[in-house]
């Protein structure tokens, strides 16, 4: 028997009436939970079971799933389902802890930050770029890739005419280096001190840090493709909402410089 707090990353159906769900505990890190019943409309499981929904839960581990033996919810952040925005950067937080965080792996870092981001995008109004950005470079960390932003990677200059963003060298690299790195991205001095900012800002003072849009996206595009990089996958499902429609315009005034 695991007593441990969850949060739901991922429902699908299975068969009929039961929900096969991906939950991140505290404890056991992600795990699998058969959830019997739990589709049927009078299901006494059904808010315990609902993306975002977050739960002190007792499991019995099974050959393949856990299954829940009691489930009591502490909160469905339903007001994350209020907003568009909200609830697109909600999935996406969601689909990239799911997507990157190995099975059955506790790691409460990572299970505090989540929960922290959750609660402060439920109750956001705007600014929403900026703490998802800050979300991925603290998680990226947690998951033992934080890029090296201190000096160049290579060969420890700390002063450049201008830094680029290797993916591959895990971190920027002087004008001197770049020849190591041809897919670099650039990273202006703007760029690079909003990523150093955000990387050491506690989530409840984001708004100390004043960046526009253009910058955020930016910045968005640097750290998207070195995350992506790390945990191998080509993209998040949850963005491309984003990506053909909102962001488009800024994404092309982004291409034009
Ligand atoms: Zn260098």
């Amino acid at each position: 028997m695991i007593k441990t707090e969850g949060i739901v990353l991922r429902e699908n159906k299975y068969k009929e009436s039961s929900k096969i769900l991906s939950v991140y505990t505290r404890k056991n890190g992600k795990v699998s939970v058969m959830a019997r019943g739990a589709n049927r409309p009078k299901s006494r499981l059904l808010a315990n079971t609902q993306v975002f929904s977050y739960n002190e839960y007792q499991f019995r581990r099974g050959r393949n799933f856990y299954y829940i033996n009691q489930a009591d919810i502490i909160d469905s952040f339903y007001a994350i389902r209020e907003n568009m925005e909200r609830l697109v950067y909600g999935f996406f937080l969601l689909e990239l802890v799911e997507k990157s965080v190995p099975m059955e792996e506790a790691n409460e870092k990572i299970f505090f930050l989540l929960l922290k981001t959750l609660k402060t995008l439920a109750v956001k109004k705007k600014d929403f770029l900026k703490l998802i950005l800050a979300f991925e470079l603290k998680y990226i960390s947690f998951l033992g890739y934080r890029p090296f932003i201190e000096s160049c990677v290579i060969c420890g200059r700390g002063q450049a005419r201008e830094f680029r963003f290797s993916n591959f060298e895990g971190g920027i690299i002087c004008d001197n280096c770049y020849t190591k790195d041809l897919r670099a991205k650039a990273l202006d001095r703007k760029t690079y001190e909003l990523l150093v900012r955000l990387m050491y800002m506690p989530l409840d003072r984001l708004e100390e840090i004043e960046a526009s849009d253009v910058l955020l996206n930016k910045l968005q595009n640097i750290i998207e493709s070195y995350i992506l990089y790390n945990i191998d996958r080509r993209g998040f499902n949850s963005l491309d909402f984003f990506k053909i429609n909102k962001f488009n315009l800024a994404r092309t005034d982004i291409d034009k410089e």
